[in-house]
């Protein structure tokens, strides 16, 4: 499970997150709802400590997430064992971000070999195992500039499960994808749910949160205002900005 408690960022005088609380259970879907500049990036991005929260923790598997505590204090942890606990934490990116001048196979060996310390041989063939998952078992030797848009977030997806996270980070997968390969990203991600591994996905497809979260979280200005199951937010959302926000999208 992981932990968010009373997480607050600043940039400026923005405050962007204000002690947010969230708990997600071991295997939870969670869909992260709201408007344009709500916070749900910067949300993520502490949760692997791509962003420095000002206060607050995020704890996975009751492990501190970039620090360590000594009596009342945190301190932050140097950049290599930052490094060992957010492989704990995948995330995919709206851009795919995968390493352009590396091939499939070295883009998904890359993390297992640097950080987890495997070596090459298991590391390929996990690496083979992903890629069958996502359905690109062709695609081993491709680089990224040779994929469709479709195809690189599923190397992505490929690549984050190969640290065998504790959970998934999603923000906006899909959102910088033509319309018709959406939906073999999003089937990806169904299989995962299916599967059992903790998901949180930032997103504008409601149809997908709908039908795949267990919860569904909406934000706005850094705040949780509501939070349950999607059934009921789809529905009977019970605070005005969520039914706002809902008739604009829905
Ligand atoms: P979107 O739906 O557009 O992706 P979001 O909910 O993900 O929005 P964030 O990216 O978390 O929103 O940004 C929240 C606010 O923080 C915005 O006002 C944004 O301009 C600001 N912000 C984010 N990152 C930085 C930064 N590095 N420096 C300054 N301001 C930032
Ligand atoms: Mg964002």
């Amino acid at each position: 499970p992981v932990r968010v408690q009373g997480i607050s960022k600043s940039f400026g005088f923005l405050k962007v997150l204000d002690a947010v609380d969230l708990y997600l259970p071991a295997g939870s879907v969670t869909a992260i709802l709201g408007p344009s500049g709500s916070g749900k990036s910067t949300l993520l991005r502490s949760i692997n400590h791509l962003e420095r929260v000002d206060s607050g923790f995020i704890a996975v598997d009751g492990h501190l997430v970039g620090y360590r505590q000594s009596g009342e204090t945190l301190y932050e942890l140097k950049e290599k064992d930052i490094l060992k606990r957010r492989a704990d934490i995948g995330m995919v990116f709206q851009n795919f971000n995968l390493f352009p001048h590396l091939t499939v196979l070295e883009n998904l060996i890359e993390a297992p070999m640097q950080v987890r310390g495997t070596d090459r041989g298991a590391a390929v063939e996990l690496a083979r195992e992903l890629l069958a998952r996502v359905g690109l078992t062709d695609k081993i030797d491709a680089y990224p500039r040779q994929l469709s848009g479709g195809q690189q977030q599923r190397v992505a997806i490929a690549r984050a499960l190969a640290l065998r996270p504790k959970v998934l980070l999603f923000d906006e997968p899909t959102s910088a994808l033509d319309p018709e390969l959406v939906g073999e990203v999003l089937d990806v991600i169904k299989e995962l749910a299916r599967t059992g591994t903790t998901l949180v996905i930032v997103t504008h497809e409601i149809g997908f949160a709908r039908e795949v979260a267990d919860t569904v979280v909406f934000m706005e200005g850094g705040h949780i205002l509501e939070v349950g199951p999607p059934a009921r937010i789809f529905s009977r959302p019970e605070h005005p900005r969520t039914r706002e926000f809902l008739a604009k999208v829905l």
